[in-house]
């Protein structure tokens, strides 16, 4: 069995190879956490988005889109607090000379002592064999007894710098990459700098100097533009409370330790909704949307063990309840999704700083108020490496054991659904290809492929994870049959080119996955 590690390699390889992800501008080395989208994984990327863009405006009256600009006026980010609190932790380590987070560095130490205990109940696990408790040993080992409290008394004074009262304290931090011994992974030394704060914003100049250049900003998240746009969207949309506010769109952060392929990037993208709703309600709707948002993550079928909430035991001071939906992806349990309690947090600080009124009067109560808002927040990369990592797989295909690698994609993600291939090219069969093709192609996303054997070209077909080839031959002349191939089974089966539309029909569009959803 390959590793998780190996597995994540050949997913970053196979990205590559079928045009689904390449680093950016290649040909000059690329550019650190920056990626593009190549001409599968651009339709796999508009079809994630399709499903959660359709997902909220269709299936919820109440919610409507918008698309605002990237750049925006620069009072915005003070208001919302990016300018001084957007920041990261960073340490540098003198000889390798490269950047850390010091926080990720110290949660690394915490996991460390975690790896330690597991390997010492590994160990007593092949000593004792079949009489091993491994209970009565976790509880009872002195060595692992003594891993557990070193690991909660780290995780006791990393809170307390991260928590307090003048913002994280950042020479306690320092100290405490010295006291646990951290060590660069690079140069192996710990000859580290202070610990500075850094602010993930880009920032860029608009206008002529001349005329007196502005510095602005390139938005760190597209939230900002729901917020203030509340006013305009409530108003023009006669919008009656709750309603939600949803929008797609590239998002900019200088993340200053990019690792992990796309789930860390400097740029992204983002599909986040903002739910307005009557203070003292937040709770019950957070509760909704946490159900709402996890079963459309569960419709993709990859199953349920493989998704959990996180909820955060630290909460912004202007947040009264956050979780995290977490994916297993092949480095573990991590953030695909945050949906957050915000309160009137934004939509105040907008009013403060704008100086306007930014109101909802309750035709029912007859009083105004500031809605408060329940946010949800999800990385359209983040999601299109889950959906990529749970659905890459290698398999045995026969008893001689041949193998292919298969993307056992949902079908309505899946950026070709039906793989049209003439057995040879003559004989009119290219024409009849074409023929199916212009029958088809309103409906699905199509290909014909005419190079190579049969055998090669259905495991290109299943690399790019396409759940149909239909397979053109000499009888498809005579009878207007064809072979219709299934992706998962690898089954074939015999059919007339007028049932094809009902064989297929619904299965690849997103209106399948839609239907899955629980909605209330
Ligand atoms: P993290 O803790 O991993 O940095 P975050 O908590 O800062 O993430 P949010 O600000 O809540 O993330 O952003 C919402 C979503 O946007 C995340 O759940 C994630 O899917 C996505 N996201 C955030 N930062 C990045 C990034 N640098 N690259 C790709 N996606 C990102």
């Amino acid at each position: 069995m390959a590793s998780q590690e190996e597995v994540f390699k050949k997913l970053v390889s196979h990205c590559k190879e079928y045009g689904f992800v390449f680093p950016s501008s290649e040909i000059y080395d690329g550019l650190g956490a920056v990626y593009d989208y190549g001409q599968n994984g651009v339709e796999l990327k508009n079809n994630i988005k399709r499903y959660w863009w359709e997902a909220m405006t269709k299936l919820h009256e109440n919610i409507v889109g918008i698309d605002a600009a990237i750049f925006m006026h620069p009072t915005t980010w003070k208001a919302s607090g990016h300018v001084d609190a957007f920041n990261d932790p960073l340490i540098d380590n003198k000889d390798s000379k490269k950047r850390y987070r010091a926080d990720v560095l110290i949660e690394e130490a915490i996991e460390k002592y975690n790896e330690k205990v597991e390997k010492e109940v590994e160990k007593a696990r092949k000593r004792f064999k079949d009489s091993f408790n491994e209970e009565q040993f976790r509880t009872t080992s002195p060595k692992v007894l003594e891993l557990i409290e070193k690991r909660d008394a780290l995780h006791k004074r990393f809170q307390d710098v991260m928590n307090s009262p003048n913002g994280i304290d950042l020479e306690a931090m320092k100290q405490i990459i010295i006291d646990e011994e951290i060590v660069d992974p690079i140069s192996g030394t710990r000859n580290w700098t202070d610990v500075r704060q850094f602010n993930l914003m880009f920032s860029t100049e608009m206008g002529s100097t001349a005329d007196g250049a502005m510095k602005i900003y390139l938005r760190p998240e597209t939230a900002q533009g729901i917020f203030v746009n509340y006013l305009n969207v409530q108003k023009t949309g006669r919008m009656k409370l709750p309603f939600g506010i949803a929008q797609i769109g590239k998002a900019f952060r200088n993340e200053i330790v990019a690792r992990q392929f796309i789930f860390r990037m400097r740029e992204f993208e983002q599909m986040e909704m903002q739910f307005f709703i009557k203070p003292g309600t937040e709770l019950d709707w957070f509760a909704k949307w946490k159900k709402t948002r996890r079963s459309w993550h569960e419709a993709l079928g990859f199953g349920s063990h493989m998704y959990r909430f996180h909820d955060h035991d630290k909460l912004a001071h202007y947040a009264n309840a956050a979780t995290d939906i977490e994916f297993n992806m092949p480095f573990g349990f991590k953030e695909v999704e945050g949906i957050h309690s915000r309160t009137n947090f934004d939509l105040s600080q907008h009013a403060k700083y704008s100086g306007k009124k930014i109101e909802y009067f309750d035709p029912e109560t007859n009083e105004s108020y500031t809605p408060y808002v329940i946010e949800t927040s999800i990385g359209v990369d983040r999601m299109f490496l889950s959906v990529m990592a749970a659905s890459y797989k290698e398999e045995v295909v026969n008893e001689k054991g041949d193998t292919r690698v298969v993307l056992s994609l949902p079908p309505a993600l899946a950026p070709v659904k039906v793989a049209i291939l003439p057995l040879v090219n003559k004989d009119g069969l290219p024409e009849k290809a074409e023929e199916i093709l212009k029958e088809l192609r309103y409906d699905y996303n199509c290909q014909i492929e005419v190079k190579d054997s049969i055998g090669k070209r259905y495991r290109r077909q299943d690399a790019i994870g396409t759940p149909y080839c239909i397979t053109v031959d000499g009888q498809t002349i005579e009878d207007n049959t064809v072979t219709l191939r299934y992706r998962d089974t690898m089954q074939q089966e015999r059919v007339a080119i007028a049932d094809l539309h009902k064989i297929i029909g619904d299965s690849v569009n997103i209106s399948s996955l839609l239907r899955k959803i629980e909605n209330d």
